[in-house]
């Protein structure tokens, strides 16, 4: 007790009127004051638990008049989900990608001191609600018997575990009280009502459209920020990106089969003209999962910002996500098994062949590896590695307990160390939202402790708060600076490792056509693309074919990793 504290307790039980006081019947008066002053009308109800209604549920027969609305994602991602479901014979319509005036929806109906991906997401809907009524002439009953949400949500210990309730609040106070948001939770399958059959079927050709949809999404984003800082023409990877996406989209709707689709994807990807030898850095973008992965003004149109200052971008793939997810599975069933006693919880063991979890969630782990894999290798992503999740759980325990969870957990602080230990990129950018709690505790505390301890990572940790771009973006110019710097240095010490200049390389380059094929993807040793082509062009063919070999069977060192 502090010394205030124990004064007051000594003053009380000395003086017989504050001894006698009634706090109670003092506080009523003060609020009956404060009501009366503030224009409330006076309460006599006592104080009663607050519970979320239940809404009506989504059955079968509403199916056929019922679109399920969807977002969160890419815009890649959110239009092959849409395609998916419709090909599984949902009505689905994805929504835009959240703007400013998603933001301003959130906060004008949302409650006060949410992270800033809460007001996007949650406005977003708002907005297309309020459109479908205003500009569509739909009355708001049409509205809320005609649509529904599907989101993801968890129980975590971040703001995701209240997205839903959010949602249902921002609904009632904008006028769509009884508007259904159907939740797909982190973890725990599809909760909703049931009674009659329910409205989503969780069978295997759904949850396949979307693990599609996803390695698909995926993949073409990937291959976008490979190639489009090389481009020679201006706006022919966007163009060959907008041909795929239609040829995807149609394939996943109508259920065709995929490979001939995903070869005709390879074949334009594949016509555009690049440069590589351009001298870029390479920027990996980190940070909270929605923030980072939206591409619009939820991170100021980070990626393009990026690449229009001269950047190459590294972003992080929704297929790492659910390995974190599967990883968290694993790790928390290996844990729960050593317990001394039985355990009962609603996650626990009891009941459960512990040997049998682990095998099938190490086999969740390489199937997803496999079809990832076999998808980005017949569209064109060589060369491409998902992140092994035991190795980013181990440089990152120290720093950041991987018991915790919410946001990125422990991933964040792994995905820097990586990057640096492994060469990965030039500079890395972390974003985290306004408001968050995991990401800020992250980016502020732990991280900086990271970069102490290796001074060479150039890291940047941006906030998003929706304005503030100006800031963020003069930031950003500061750090590129360095990491420009780093990506020249490192293409300078690649040429006089390899005895060549850059007129040479040019030379060598054109005589080699299959270097100038977009898809092509130099061996991994150092941040920047131009230093790997200059490493891979330059070094005299046997030592070359060595270190690629070296590379490929995984004894070729730090440097050969990604
Ligand atoms: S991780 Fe942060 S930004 Fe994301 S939902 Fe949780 S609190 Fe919000």
């Amino acid at each position: 007790m502090n010394s205030q504290a124990h004064s007051l307790q000594t003053d009380t039980l000395q003086d017989p009127a504050l001894a006698a006081l009634d706090v109670d019947a003092e506080l009523s008066r003060f609020e009956a004051e404060q009501r009366k002053e503030l224009g409330l009308p006076p309460t006599d109800k006592p104080a009663t638990q607050w519970v979320d209604a239940t809404q009506p549920a989504f059955t079968a027969s509403q199916r056929p008049h019922t679109t399920i609305l969807v977002s969160g994602l890419t815009m890649a991602h959110d239009l092959f989900v849409q395609s998916a479901l419709q090909g599984v014979g949902y009505k689905v319509q994805a929504l835009d990608c959240p703007d400013n005036e998603a933001l301003r929806f959130g906060k004008e109906f949302g409650n006060r001191g949410q992270c800033n991906p809460t007001y996007f997401t949650v406005g977003n809907l708002i907005k297309h609600l309020h459109q479908l009524r205003e500009q569509q002439g739909l009355s708001t009953q049409q509205i809320i018997e005609r649509y529904i949400f599907l989101t993801a949500g968890a129980c975590g210990p971040c703001r995701f575990g209240t997205y839903v309730t959010e949602y249902r609040k921002a609904l009632r106070d904008s006028g769509f009280g009884g508007f259904r948001v159907v939740l797909f939770q982190q973890s725990g399958g599809l909760k909703q009502a049931t009674g009659e059959e329910a409205g989503l079927k969780l069978d295997p050709p759904f949850f396949l459209g979307l693990l599609k949809a996803f390695f698909i999404g995926d993949t073409l984003n990937a291959l976008g920020y490979r190639i489009r800082p090389y481009e020679v023409e201006p706006g022919a990877t966007d163009a060959a990106l907008q041909q795929c996406k239609r040829y995807v989209a149609e394939a996943l709707q109508t259920r065709q089969l995929l490979l001939p689709v995903l070869w005709r994807c390879r074949r334009l990807l594949a016509a555009v003209k690049v440069d590589r030898s351009r001298v870029k850095p390479r920027v990996g973008i980190i940070g909270e999962f929605w923030a980072m992965t939206t591409e619009g003004d939820g991170n100021y149109q980070l990626q393009r910002f990026l690449e229009s200052e001269g950047a190459e971008v590294d972003v992080q793939l929704i297929t790492a996500w659910i390995l974190y997810m599967i990883w968290q599975a694993r790790w928390d069933t290996d844990l729960r098994a050593n317990l001394r006693g039985t355990d009962h919880a609603k996650k626990g063991l009891d009941g459960v062949n512990v040997r049998k979890r682990l095998v099938a969630l190490w086999l969740a782990d390489k199937v997803m590896r496999v079809c990832f894999q076999a998808i980005a290798n017949l569209i064109g992503l060589h060369g491409y590695h998902l992140p092994d999740m035991d190795e980013v759980s181990r440089v990152s325990h120290e720093f950041y307990d991987n018991h915790l969870r919410g946001g990125e957990g422990h991933m964040e602080v792994g995905k820097l160390i990586l990057n640096v230990l492994h060469n990965k990129v030039n500079m890395t950018i972390s974003v985290k939202p306004f408001g968050c709690m995991p990401s800020s505790s992250v980016s502020d505390g732990v991280q900086s402790l990271i970069t102490e301890m290796y001074p060479q990572a150039i890291f940047l940790p941006i906030e998003t708060t929706g304005d503030g771009a100006v800031n963020v973006y003069s930031r950003i110019q500061m750090q590129l600076f360095k990491a420009k710097q780093a990506a020249k240095r490192e293409v300078a010490r690649a040429l006089e490792q390899c005895g060549i200049d850059a007129q040479q390389l040019q030379q060598r380059l054109q005589r080699r056509r299959r270097l100038q094929n977009a898809l092509h993807h130099s061996p991994h040793r150092v941040g920047c693309t131009a230093a790997d082509l200059a490493y891979e062009v330059g070094a005299p063919t046997r030592r070359r074919s060595a270190m690629d070999a070296a590379c490929r069977s995984g004894s070729g060192g730090g440097a050969c990793t990604r």
